[in-house]
């Protein structure tokens, strides 16, 4: 057999145009680009006043089935979608989240497409890119010393140490940071306390760029976020220390759409990337917004799968930009499925038409949950090349008999031109059914009705349990009129259930919050089904220690 290329041999054969030279091609004015070298270009915000009669193009989104620990290839199939439609003669534009630095380190997996679906320049994507990731994590750890400082500078607002709710951050995958102890030391190192990083990704700095709609709005949504609990227990926000205006200053940058290219130089706009579990998992509006401004089409992407990703694209996304998707795309692997099946990771190399039959129902859930929105539904088959001509066959009758329209994708091999059929079956959909999209829930009803009908609409469970102090916490956001906003489930993403082992459709269970928490600049409840890692950390062999660059500036092993 041959031997496949790696994700960075063929992005370092591609042939990239001067990023300047696409946005010419595509409408961007010269004094709109923010150039950061020849391939990278961030969009002046400008562009939305002189585009702001221009017609919006269509809002296609791309999720997926419940995730295995392999990945569905959600990303790969997004950038091989742009690029399979402008062969077919469509306008299209790419609108993905921006990866972050520790995960690059730590587990090995592709942040930017893979196969010859990708962005590039990705060592650029994937290190560093234009800075929004230092802009986050300064911002955060500028609030994080303001909070120190009033304690020790007096503490007039009585910040009960014991209740500060703000984290440090950090762009790492360091177990060791998750808690520390700050303030060690002599009397002019302020008050000791507890506190601890999460990854800058997970910061709500990070949701609140990604949802914001301006400059102004990012600082209000800033100034909104609650740090800390007074001894009376009243909430204490970045505005009342004064910082949300500095905070706004380090995003004169940061909130402008960075521009890149795919390997067949099809627009991307890669901007934001907030944790898909306590956050919403999605690019930025703003960058959406701009997409949809700039082409015909524009395809995006939501982390896990559809019972969560898209639900919270869906309800938090397109509920606060006023988006509607015209249609969804969602990816299904056969391996993925076989596993749904009941088959084991370390058989799926082998054909296994029983389990491929039994794990459709995974399939049929998400499909079902994307109608439940109201839109209409292509499934993207993403071929490995394990997978077999029978399997192939089988999973394409499945969805035929089951009345959804499908098509076989093969972009990761192929490029555009694995995905053409993809495309041309896409744009027969949109054209010929009017979606008519609905949010699930109404933002007005109470936390409980909100995650009552997410999961039973949308989990296929009985209904939800609070836990005591999750019952406690509901209880408080009420009295702070904090409870009339959009709901951001944090839960397992390998099974529609909150139990990781429950994998197909499963039946007759509840989920269990046990934590409500209010993200107020952002503006959504989130609620913990368990625990939720914050703050990786690296394993036994880190993804680091494959990757090397030479005199020459050559990279190695970073994917
Ligand atoms: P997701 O967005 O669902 O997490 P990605 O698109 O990032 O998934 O893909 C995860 C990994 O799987 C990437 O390294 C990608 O190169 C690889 N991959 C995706 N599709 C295929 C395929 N058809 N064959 C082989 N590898 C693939």
């Amino acid at each position: 057999s041959v031997k496949v290329p790696s994700d960075i041999e063929i992005a370092q054969q591609a042939k990239m145009l001067p990023i300047a030279q696409i946005a010419k091609k595509w409408g961007i004015l010269d004094e709109e680009l923010e150039l950061y070298g020849k391939y990278k270009t961030k969009i002046s915000l400008d562009i939305f006043e002189r585009l702001k009669d221009k017609e919006d193009g269509k809002l296609i989104l791309v999720t997926a089935i419940t995730p295995t620990p392999a990945g569905e290839g959600k990303s790969t199939t997004g950038v091989g979608l742009g690029q399979a439609l402008n062969k077919i003669g469509k306008k299209a534009v790419i609108a993905l989240r921006e990866p972050s630095l520790g995960p690059v380190f730590g587990v090995k997996g592709g942040a930017a497409g893979g196969g010859y679906a990708q962005v590039v320049p990705m060592e650029d994507i994937n290190l560093h890119f234009t800075g929004d990731m230092h802009a986050i994590t300064t911002a955060n750890n500028l609030l994080s010393a303001a909070i120190d400082n009033h304690i020790h500078q007096g503490n007039a607002l009585k910040i009960d140490a014991r209740q500060i709710v703000w984290k440090r951050v950090l762009d790492m995958n360091d177990r060791s940071l998750r808690s520390v102890v700050v303030g060690i030391g002599p009397k002019g190192n302020g008050f000791v306390r507890e506190d601890g990083f999460m990854i800058t990704v997970a910061s709500e700095v990070m949701a609140v760029l990604c949802l914001a709609s301006d400059l102004m709005d990012l600082k209000e949504r800033f100034g909104r976020m609650i740090v800390a609990y007074n001894m009376d227990g009243d909430p204490i926000t970045a505005a009342q220390l004064g910082i949300h205006g500095a905070m706004g200053l380090l995003f004169k940058d940061a909130i402008k759409p960075n521009l890149v290219q795919t390997l067949e130089n099809t627009p991307a706009l890669i901007h934001g990337g907030p944790f898909a579990n306590i956050a919403h998992g999605c690019n930025s509006i703003m960058a959406t917004k701009l997409g949809l401004k700039l082409g015909e089409y524009v395809v995006t992407e939501a982390g896990f799968g559809a019972d969560l990703g898209a639900e919270k694209f869906l309800d938090i996304k397109c509920r606060y930009g006023n988006l509607k998707p015209a249609a969804v795309v969602v990816v299904a692997t056969i391996k993925a499925l076989k596993m749904h099946g009941g088959v084991k990771k370390t058989e799926l190399g082998t054909e296994n038409l029983e389990a491929l039959d039994a794990g459709f129902e995974n399939l049929e859930k998400q499909v079902e949950n994307i109608r439940t929105f109201g839109l209409p539904v292509l499934v993207a088959v993403n071929r490995f090349v394990n997978d077999t001509e029978a399997e192939i066959a089988l999973l394409m009758k499945k969805c035929e008999e089951a009345g959804v329209e499908v098509a076989l994708n093969e972009v990761w091999e192929k490029g555009g031109d694995g995905g053409v059929e993809m495309a041309q079956k896409l744009v027969n959909i949109v054209e010929k059914e009017e979606a008519d999209f609905k949010l699930l829930y109404d933002v007005e009803a109470s936390i409980p009705e909100k995650v009552n009908k997410i999961v039973t609409k949308i989990y296929g469970g009985n209904g939800v349990v609070f836990t005591g102090p999750a019952k406690k916490q509901i209880k408080k956001l009420e009295e702070l009129e904090l409870d009339k906003l959009p709901i951001c489930m944090a839960k397992t993403q390998y099974s529609l259930s909150d139990n990781a082992s429950l994998l197909g459709a499963p039946k007759d269970f509840e989920i269990t919050v046990r934590e409500v928490k209010i993200s107020a600049g952002a503006g959504f409840i989130v609620c913990l089904t368990g625990d939720v890692m914050t703050m990786p950390g690296l394993p036994k062999v880190p993804s680091a220690n494959k990757m090397d660059i030479d005199e020459d500036g050559n990279i190695v092993g970073l994917f």
